[in-house]
């Protein structure tokens, strides 16, 4: 198979371009450079069966030459990361859902199996535990930027749904629940990258509120497993959307405490108050968790890797001299 992976020089792209290039498959890398790089593309370039093109996600040409001669797209090109989110909602629509257009609508005029990869954001305030990809949604006001992820993300969502139906698109959704591993960059707020920087530099870890808030971390080894899976029986599951995540739940307090065991850092922890951190109004998420049952019954999916290993891996990693944050 010929795979166009959308942001394929970010993190969860370049370990799928791995995997992928792994399985025998030639991939064809499509990136814009802004928030991923060259460095993570390292192994898939010198490696026969993978190309590169640095384009745009909004525009059309950069993606119809991309799109040519594949059998199939995994869109994983995003704007993500809070940090980013909240200080431009006007790129986070624009990126994610203009270009998510750009994307699918290549995709319909030439007929690709397509994968959408989504968020755990879509579910919003949801108290449902664990969400269920059937669960009404529940994003905030569009005065308070951060939901201008989720909702360009459901936008994605409806359209490609509404393409599939319309248009015959074959697409998937996949709804991915806090994927971690190496490669992760902390810049844009994400927890792991950055509490593990922290910690290595024997500096305070900042966790943000009282540390009560949960989230379930899914290793990337296990994501770009199931999205294989997911190419490979496209043809079953096509119009469909999945959660994609680990259920193991844990607490942001504790997941400081491991950091510092496991690096054996001196650091101390240093709880912040949301409104040091966000503008005024932010609204923090205090659970999320997936029902993944859906997966696990079509799929095969079955998340094996344990946080301890993936923190294990990233420390590896900066101890390397990952410079990510
Ligand atoms: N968080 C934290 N300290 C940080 C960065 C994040 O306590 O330096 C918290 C954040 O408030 C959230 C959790 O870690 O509750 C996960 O944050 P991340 O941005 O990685 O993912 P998301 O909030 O999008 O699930």
């Amino acid at each position: 198979m010929r795979v166009l992976v959308t942001g394929a020089a970010g993190f969860i792209g370049s370990h799928l371009a791995d995997h992928l290039l792994d399985r025998g498959h030639a991939v064809v890398g499509l990136d814009d450079l802004s928030a991923g790089s060259l460095g993570n593309l390292a192994l898939a370039r010198a490696r026969r069966g993978f190309s590169f093109v640095e384009g745009d996600v909004r525009n059309r040409i950069a993606v119809d030459e991309a799109m040519r001669g594949c059998d199939a797209v995994v869109h994983l090109a995003a704007r993500i990361g809070l940090r980013m989110i909240v200080e431009s909602p006007l790129g986070t629509l624009e990126v994610n859902a203009r270009g998510t257009e750009v994307v699918l609508q290549s995709a319909t005029r030439t007929g690709t199996p397509t994968i959408i990869a989504s968020t755990s954001e879509v579910y919003g305030h949801s108290r449902n535990f664990p969400s269920r990809e059937e669960d009404p949604i529940s994003i905030g006001s569009p005065t308070i930027g951060r939901w201008s992820y989720a909702c360009a993300k459901i936008y994605d969502e409806f359209y490609a749904l509404a393409l599939h139906r319309e248009r015959e698109l074959p697409v998937v959704i996949s709804r991915l629940f806090n994927t971690v591993g190496a490669r992760q960059t902390g810049r844009y707020g994400m927890v792991i990258p950055r509490l593990i920087a922290q910690a290595l530099a024997h500096e305070p870890l900042t966790v943000y509120g009282d540390g009560t808030q949960t989230r379930c971390f899914c290793a990337v080894e296990d994501v770009v497993n199931v999205l294989l899976e997911q190419l490979e029986r496209f043809g079953s599951i096509t119009g469909e959307v999945f959660n994609i995540g680990n259920p193991v739940e844990t607490p942001i307090i504790d997941l400081a405490k491991r950091i510092i065991a496991r690096t054996g850092s001196s650091s101390t922890i240093e709880f912040v108050p949301f409104s040091d951190v966000y503008p005024a109004g932010f609204e923090e998420i205090m659970r999320r968790v997936p029902d993944i049952s859906k997966a696990q019954r079509r799929l095969q999916f079955d998340p094996r890797v344990s946080l301890d290993a993936t923190l294990d891996a990233v420390i590896a990693s900066f101890n390397a001299g990952a410079v990510l944050v």
